[in-house]
């Protein structure tokens, strides 16, 4: 083995590459942070119609009570959940918390939407 490769100088070639990733690092986590911009707000809508919209900066709770039955969406953290709810399939229950815009928590045993919005 020949000690003078392994101490090689870095070329000016390799500082162009590694700066070069950089930028492009640095502009695709920009683009991707635009892309991903938090919602403003979240609409609740009933068979379509929206009943309730929440500011997503302020924590809080609205219980949706309908003949079908009850969903509680609650805001926290600027994520949004629903809890309480008394469908039978549960999966709006169990959906992560939301917090992008376009973002969609859908119980469909009470026609429920809630959407992020901004
Ligand atoms: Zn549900």
């Amino acid at each position: 083995m020949e000690p003078k490769q392994e101490h090689k100088l870095i070329s000016r070639a390799d500082i162009l590459l590694i700066v070069g990733i950089m930028i492009l690092t640095i502009a695709g986590l920009f683009v991707w942070k635009k892309l991903q911009k938090p919602g403003a707000y979240v609409d609740i809508l009933i068979d379509g119609t929206s009943v309730k919209t929440l500011q997503l900066d302020k924590d809080a709770s609205y219980e949706v009570m309908q003949e079908a039955g009850v969903n509680t969406v609650v805001v926290q953290d600027g994520s949004v959940t629903v809890q309480n709810a008394d469908c039978p399939d549960k999966i709006c229950e169990k959906h992560q918390a939301i917090s992008q815009t376009g973002e969609t928590i859908i119980c469909l045993p009470h026609k429920l939407v809630v959407e992020i919005k901004e």
